[in-house]
């Protein structure tokens, strides 16, 4: 039997093909050839089609309009938006325990000697649980979407520049179950999202420790969670108790429309909301 060659399969991939099209096979070269030139030029009239739409209908990218009801559905669960810087100091990173030699260290953009790209929120929200926490009664919730980049070798899931939401509730108060109130407020972004069939999944973290992740039908890590009291807090002098999760929108997004490449879900030159551009 023949199957697609290398080039095909990459175009009809770049085409949004399934895969049940991708892995058919032939009896002659001539039949394959004939049959792929049919389904892109059928691939091809449904970018189009979906161009069109997205010119005509919704007019940005799902990413951002998911972006938006999530932050509108935790605005109205009591969490303030906060906007933190992009650059961080490497003393502010290493409050993280991302110490020299770390896998995570290896995953920074330095800028300088002194200064990275941020790879996580998490320490501009530490800095806001201290300030907030001086002046505000309990509990505190408050939340970021924004990019972050990692060096990683890129993959269908990963990209060296994403956008992570991070909320956090401190000061939980009394007698509420931490994890519960995890699935909580999980819960509020992963509806807000349209995701339905996640779990809460343990996890092994290299910042964290052991973490709770929420994970999608598929297996998809979406976030990962965190609980406090936490090690980490002594170092920012935290308190009080609290819980927190890091989603990646991209990943959200993916979930949300069924893609299997994070390169259709994020940030693209070649992509809009999925679509191919080089048609
Ligand atoms: P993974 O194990 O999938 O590499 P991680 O556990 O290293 O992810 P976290 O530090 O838990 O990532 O970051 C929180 C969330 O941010 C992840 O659950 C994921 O949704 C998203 N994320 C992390 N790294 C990337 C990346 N390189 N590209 C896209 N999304 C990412
Ligand atoms: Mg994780």
């Amino acid at each position: 039997m023949i199957a697609y060659t290398e080039e095909q399969i990459r175009r009809l991939n770049e085409l949004g093909a399934d895969s049940a099209d991708i892995e058919k096979t032939f009896e002659t070269n001539q039949q394959r050839n004939t049959f792929f030139q049919q389904k892109e030029k059928e691939l091809v009239d449904f970018q189009q089609k979906r161009l069109k739409d997205l010119c005509e209908n919704e007019r940005r990218p799902h990413i951002l309009t998911l972006e938006e009801k999530i932050a509108a559905a935790l605005r109205s669960e009591g969490f303030l938006q906060v906007h933190t810087p992009i650059i961080m100091t490497k003393k502010r990173l290493e409050k993280m325990g991302v110490f020299k030699g770390s896998i995570m260290e290896k995953q920074v953009f330095w800028i300088d000697e002194r200064r990275c790209l941020r790879p996580m929120l998490a320490p501009n929200l530490y800095e806001y649980m201290i300030e907030l926490g001086k002046l505000r009664p309990r509990p505190i919730r408050f939340f970021e979407i924004g990019p972050c980049f990692r060096r990683e070798t890129q993959g269908q899931k990963h990209s060296n520049e994403f956008t992570m939401l991070n909320l956090v509730e401190m000061g939980v108060p009394e007698g509420i179950d931490l994890r519960e109130q995890l699935l909580k407020w999980g819960r509020v972004v992963l509806d807000a999202a349209g995701i339905s069939d996640w779990k809460l999944a343990s996890e092994d973290s290299t910042v964290y420790g052991e973490t709770d992740d929420f994970v999608d039908k598929n297996g998809m890590e979406l976030g990962s969670s965190a609980i406090g009291p936490h090690p980490l807090d002594a170092e920012w002098g935290v308190t009080d108790n609290w819980v927190g999760i890091g989603f990646g929108m991209e990943r959200l997004t993916m979930s949300a429309t069924d893609e299997n490449n994070l390169a259709k879900a994020g940030r693209s030159l070649t992509y809009i909301d999925g679509i191919r551009l080089h048609l």
